[in-house]
């Protein structure tokens, strides 16, 4: 019998894991296999890879540094967008890192503590609550298991089976197809792109070192023709997306309003994307994953019910997915990013 059983072991869960109370007796489980790095059978999450500034901002809080092993080539300082129905492109100056993403998820694993028992190659099947205690399944190994827990926490992002299982609240998804070419030269793209008539989210192009990528999140109707219709787009214009080495896909959350977001009730909570926890105007989530994260572990050691206080302890994060809302429109509305665009403000003037 656990006092708290994680489910997901991504940014969010991981950084639960590390930073409940030690008093707990804690599981995690993760589909994840975190001692063969290079596993080509492991889960790896679909993910443009770029740490924001706000995700660093986190892992200073959290007294990290970066270890360089998780970094790619090439760094970026601009990101070139493209609005592609009106054919406008500018750059604006970011300060992203460009990661290995899977590789940032087992170093965050790394980092959990021995007191928690982690069950990674692990997927969970299904949770049923009873008087005082949920019992969790998953399979390991072709093996059916099952665990019983006090708390549970959903933290296995957009495609979450605890919120699946125990809550009603919907929330807007798009699926994100990304897939991986070879690179044939060493220019360094980080593009960002948008064109209504296939998406109201966006696309990105990316280089991780020998690779290039390009991903749309895309609403789900269609998602693979429109896909290939981005596919051809760019390679009319000259990129080397004719033979895709690899290919994935996973759902994305995009809260249309706060009333999207579910951080749980009683005995059970939602955390990083699982609650609905990202912005709605970049896709950034790593650092409301490692937030809501910290906000929830905070709740077991303060004096109300865990619950009361993780409602308390999350105001904050949803304040700022007001923000990412509010800010929303300015870039995907057509109109106001045509004009936004077109004025050049704070876009930078390139030397060439
Ligand atoms: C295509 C794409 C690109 C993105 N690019 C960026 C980016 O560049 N920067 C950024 O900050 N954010 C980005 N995001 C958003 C970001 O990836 C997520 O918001 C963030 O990873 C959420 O963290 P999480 O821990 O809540 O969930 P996740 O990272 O999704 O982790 C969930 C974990 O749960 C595990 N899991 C899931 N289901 C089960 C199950 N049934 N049993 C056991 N384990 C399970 C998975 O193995 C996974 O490790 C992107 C999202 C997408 C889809």
């Amino acid at each position: 019998m656990y006092d708290v059983v994680i489910i997901g072991g991504g940014p969010a869960g991981s950084t639960l894991a590390r930073e409940l109370p030690k008093t707990l007796k804690i599981a995690i489980i993760d589909k994840k296999i975190i001692n063969d790095k290079n596993s080509t059978t492991s889960f790896k999450k679909c993910c443009g890879g770029l740490l924001a500034p706000d995700a660093q901002e986190n892992l200073a809080k959290f007294g990290y540094g970066f270890p360089k092993e998780i970094l790619v080539n090439p760094q970026i300082f601009a990101v070139e967008t493209i609005d592609l129905k009106e054919n406008i492109t500018r750059f604006y100056q970011r300060s992203y890192l460009n990661f290995n993403r899977h590789y940032f998820d087992l170093w965050l694993m790394s980092l959990i503590p021995n007191n928690v028992d982690v069950i990674d190659n692990s997927r969970v099947t299904s949770l049923i609550k009873n008087k005082d205690s949920f019992l969790i399944s998953y399979i390991e190994n072709g093996a059916e298991k099952t665990i019983a827990s006090k708390y549970i926490v959903g933290a296995e992002g957009a495609n979450s089976i605890v919120r699946k299982t125990f809550f009603k609240t919907s929330i807007r998804q798009y699926i994100a197809i990304q897939k991986s070419y070879i690179a044939k030269d060493k220019t360094p793209y980080y593009i960002c792109f948008f064109d209504n008539s296939i998406t109201d989210c966006y696309g990105w192009i990316n280089v991780k070192d020998d690779l290039i990528q390009l991903g749309v999140a895309l609403p789900k109707k269609h998602s693979r023709e429109n896909f290939d219709k981005i596919e051809d787009i760019f390679i009319k214009r000259g990129f080397p997306f004719e033979n895709p080495i690899h290919t994935e896909s996973c759902l994305v959350n995009r809260p249309k309003s706060l009333k999207e977001l579910e951080i749980g009730r009683e005995n059970i909570f939602l955390i990083g994307e699982a609650a609905g926890f990202i912005s709605t105007s970049s896709l950034e989530g790593i650092s409301f994953a490692m937030e809501s994260a910290y906000r929830l572990a905070k709740s077991f050691t303060q004096s109300e019910d865990v619950y009361t206080n993780y409602r308390k302890n999350v105001r904050k994060l949803k304040l700022k997915v007001l923000k990412k809302l509010i800010k929303t429109p300015f870039i995907y509305n057509p109109f106001l990013r045509k004009l936004i665009m077109k004025s050049g403000v704070t876009s930078l003037k390139l030397y060439k």
